[in-house]
């Protein structure tokens, strides 16, 4: 019997039996003739996830760190300005590579719970008329906090600026999981991993590049090896890897992006969005409060969850894996201690989710918190009934 609970954590996310086998494949040549049709059906299946008639998907081995380090390092030179925002850890490690990278980085600090402020970088934009500044970053879903941003609105900032400068878009907790446009947001670069919407181990970096975005790594870029996007592109193009490639992660992507289609892009986010209104159903029914500071910034993959003034949300966290083998995400950086996040995303149903909602309750009546036993599944209940969910959707949101 296996002992094992689903795990609520935003990433790495649960595997599905036929992922787990799909990348178990015993050693085939990766220079034997069915591998460029596998690259290539796993590359036009990222295309569709993310919206784009013609995105390049490059997939390397790698995670969505070496996603970002590719998009920065292929299309900006030293030195070069890039506009950022901190709105918690994750937005903060990509600001932070830029400064490693020898970028100038202009930003703002948002409180965590905040998301992108199109309207500050329309300023900036704006301003900016000599057109120093080369590139957005924006990071879509801020893990750390459950925020998701407006990328549309980013790039009408930068179209009301008339501002050619790049959009980066950090998809990495989005992506394959909320509706992800690439094309009609104008979007140049979209990273992502394989371990969180894509339902898959750790180990691919996924980026999409615009034609825009390409014709930047034709020139100049920072120092770069492993991650040239130029390498890249030219061995994708004879169907290979400038190395060796991650053949049963790849044959685990492809897999992955059926699941996805076959289940129908609105289906996987409506259920993301359904899953996701039970477990904030959950939190107010606990009388507690999402980090994310407005419903419009509410993400469907994690919700990040405030503990009461003086307690520690980590005992949360540890006490759930000791006494009931169940993972949730702990806070991180600025808001480590005080938050503790229930990662929603990936291959989860409404039930394995309830199961989740239980558990955290039974934690947090251990711990001594108010908590009455059956509160937040009853609200997740009611979000989750059969044939209840849209009007409960449009009553509680
Ligand atoms: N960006 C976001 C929003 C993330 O959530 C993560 C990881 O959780 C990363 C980037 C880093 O990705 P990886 O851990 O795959 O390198």
């Amino acid at each position: 019997m296996s002992l094992q609970n689903p795990v609520f954590i935003p990433g790495p996310t649960n595997m599905p039996e036929h992922l787990r086998r799909a990348c178990d494949l015993p050693t085939i040549d990766h220079r034997s003739a069915g591998f460029p049709i596998l690259l290539a059906s796993a590359r036009s299946g990222v295309q569709s996830i993310i919206k784009s008639r013609d995105a390049e998907v490059f997939i390397f081995p790698s995670t969505g760190t070496g996603g970002w380090e590719t998009a920065l390092a292929n299309t900006l030179v030293p030195g070069d300005t890039v506009l950022a925002v901190r709105n918690g850890m994750f937005s903060h490690k990509w600001i932070k590579m830029c400064r490693d990278l020898g970028l100038n980085v202009v930003m703002t600090e948002v409180a965590w719970g905040e998301g992108f402020p199109a309207d500050w970088a329309e300023e900036q934009l704006a301003a900016d008329t000599a057109h120093e500044i080369k590139a957005v970053l924006v990071t879509h879903n801020e893990t750390a906090t459950g925020v998701t941003s407006n990328v549309a609105d980013v790039r009408k900032a930068l179209d009301a600026a008339s501002h050619p400068a790049l959009l980066l878009v950090d998809g990495v907790s989005s992506i394959a999981c909320m509706e992800f446009r690439f094309d009609d947001w104008g979007v140049d670069v979209a990273v992502t991993g394989s371990q969180k919407g894509f339902m898959l181990p750790a180990g691919l970096g996924i980026v999409a590049f615009s034609r825009k975005a390409m014709k930047e790594t034709e020139q100049g870029g920072l120092p770069r090896g492993y991650f040239n996007l130029q390498d890249m592109a030219t061995a994708t193009a004879a169907g290979g890897y400038p190395y060796t490639p991650s053949y049963g992660m790849l044959n685990g992507l492809n897999e992955a992006c059926g699941m996805l289609l076959e289940e129908g892009l609105e289906n996987v986010f409506a259920r993301h969005n359904r899953i996701a209104s039970g477990g904030r159903a959950a939190v107010r029914a606990w009388a507690l409060e999402v980090c994310a500071a407005r419903p419009e910034l509410y993400s469907d993959t994690v919700t990040a969850i405030r503990v009461p003034e003086g307690f520690d949300a980590n005992r949360i966290v540890s006490h759930a894996e000791t006494a009931y083998g169940m993972s949730f995400g702990a806070g991180l950086g600025d808001v480590a201690g005080k938050v503790f996040r229930i990662g929603h995303l990936g291959s989860l149903t409404d039930a394995m989710t309830l199961s989740g909602i239980a558990t955290v309750e039974m934690v947090m009546v251990d711990l001594g918190l108010d908590i009455t036993f059956g509160s937040g599944v009853a609200a997740a209940q009611a979000a989750y009934q059969v044939g209840k969910t849209e009007k409960f959707l449009e009553a509680a949101e």
